[in-house]
């Protein structure tokens, strides 16, 4: 018979999507009962962590409905070997694969001259601020630098521009450095890859070329990776060194302004294989995110800021965390120029000319907006109830989302509750259907449209 927990696991797995229930709830396994506590085993603190944020309630709700008591729930943490890497589909691949103990001895007594080339200081993690926009990302980010060609590999990371995706690269590269520096870890531009990649062949260098990034690589951190869509060449030589790298165990990080699948001209088994471990995004920050970027920037280079200052440098920049920066240089810039004080009033002298840029609209604010529209709750929007006067809220937010954030249809999915992307294209495809032949629901999204979006 299964136990109290598969069942409960069971009865989940149908309400969310299935990279969601593989990822964060199936490693969660039942250790023992005691009475109303369930002891459960994850493997993994990262996961531990991350199942209690988002999936606990849900699994209570779960067990409570299921059982009409509530339950407890304890977990430890049980570290499990890490998984083997996955068989490749092309038997005819040619991988160099480098084992520690084939590998020259040059490279154990070779020592480091410093920090791998590339890397800035400025980006480590502890000089990034968490929030609810990157949080995913970020624990993601670190949860790999813990255990390096795990979990999590490859890990994906997208995102607008200036949201912290280079900086999360760099810093998964210096924790890794500070750990072990003897650890070979490459980071570079896809730009400069595809660079080195032309030079290579040109020069008949390629034996160098494929040594660096095959070989002589533990760890390969790639930025912007959309830069090599239809490139057809660098495409196929990213290809191999990712299937070496990856079928190593080596950690693979890779960024970009957007999910693998939209990126056109990618190629399929490129996109199929960044998608293979964690896909997460970085959102705008919200305003609380916002304040504690000022302020520990602000700190780092040793300006005084008053919590009004900050909050109104905070309220006129709302895009993305490098027109916060230059904003705040700005502001301080000007000051010592007219040898002033700063306060609220002088940032919106300074900011508020300039500040050019438009609140961006979030899928946090689309849901909300909707949901106050409609009076429905927001968590209802994300759960799965298909009474009409819930779908249809959802349904309209869906659409919203995809019209005003140009967010891919997974990633809608995925902060609706963890829905399955096809859900998301068949919500948009209704709503534009439907606001065809009726009226009031064509005035309603018309409406919100406008609330959200205004023309200038
Ligand atoms: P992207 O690669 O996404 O375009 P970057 O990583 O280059 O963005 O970030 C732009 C600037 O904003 C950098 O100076 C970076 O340090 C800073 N930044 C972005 N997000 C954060 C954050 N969450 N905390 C602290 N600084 C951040
Ligand atoms: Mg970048």
């Amino acid at each position: 018979m299964a136990d109290i927990w598969s069942e409960a696991l069971h009865g989940l797995e149908p309400r969310l999507d299935r990279q969601t229930f593989d990822m964060w709830l199936r490693p969660i396994r039942l250790a023992s009962v005691d009475g109303d506590l369930l002891q459960l085993r994850a493997p993994n603190r990262f996961l531990k962590e991350w199942f209690e944020t988002h999936y606990l309630d849900l699994a209570l709700d779960e067990l409570e409905s299921r059982h009409e008591r509530k339950f407890k729930v304890a977990i430890e943490v049980v570290e499990e070997a890490p998984p083997e890497p996955t068989e490749l589909s092309r038997p005819h691949l040619e991988i160099v694969v480098d084992h520690p103990a084939t590998r020259p001895t040059t490279h154990q007594v070779q020592q480091p001259a410093g920090p791998p080339r590339g890397l800035h200081p400025r980006y480590r993690f502890d000089s990034f601020i968490k929030g609810g926009c990157n949080e995913l990302a970020a624990s993601a980010a670190m949860a790999a630098a813990d255990e390096p060609g795990t979990r999590f590999n490859p890990l994906f990371i997208y995102g607008g521009v200036g949201l912290g995706k280079t900086h999360l690269l760099h810093g998964v590269g210096y924790e890794l450095y500070r750990k072990d520096p003897n650890l070979r870890i490459v980071y570079l531009s896809a730009e400069q890859f595809m660079n080195e990649f032309v030079t290579a062949v040109r020069n008949n260098e390629f034996d160098q070329f494929r040594a660096r990034y095959r070989r002589d690589c533990d760890c390969l951190l790639i930025d912007d990776i959309q830069f090599i869509a239809g490139r057809d060449r660098t495409m196929d030589e990213f290809f191999h060194v990712f299937n070496a790298l990856y079928e190593a165990g080596k950690q693979i990080v890779v960024t970009a302004d957007r999910v693998p699948a939209d990126m056109a001209g990618m190629e399929e088994r490129l996109t199929s294989r960044l998608n293979w471990g964690l896909v997460a995004d970085v959102q705008p920050p919200d305003l609380e995110t916002r304040i504690a970027i000022i302020q520990t920037k602000a700190a780092r280079d040793d300006l005084e800021l008053s919590p009004q200052v900050a909050l109104s440098i905070a309220e006129l920049v709302r895009s993305n965390v490098r027109e916060l920066e230059g904003a705040l240089l700005r502001v301080t810039a000007f000051a010592q120029l007219r040898g002033v004080e700063i306060d609220a009033e002088f940032v919106r002298s300074v900011l508020g000319k300039t500040a050019t840029d438009k609140p961006p609209i979030t899928i946090e604010a689309i849901q909300k907006a909707v949901a106050a529209y409609f009076s429905v709750k927001i968590s209802e929007l994300k759960g799965k109830r298909r009474h009409r006067g819930i779908s249809r809220p959802r349904m309209i937010a869906m659409y919203l989302c995809r019209q005003l954030t140009g967010s891919s249809f997974p990633e809608i999915g995925m902060r609706f509750g963890g829905k399955d992307h096809s859900t998301v294209i068949n919500a948009c495809k209704r709503i534009e259907a439907l606001a065809q032949a009726d009226e009031d629901l064509h005035a309603a999204v018309e409406s919100l449209r406008g609330q959200l979006a205004p023309r200038d």
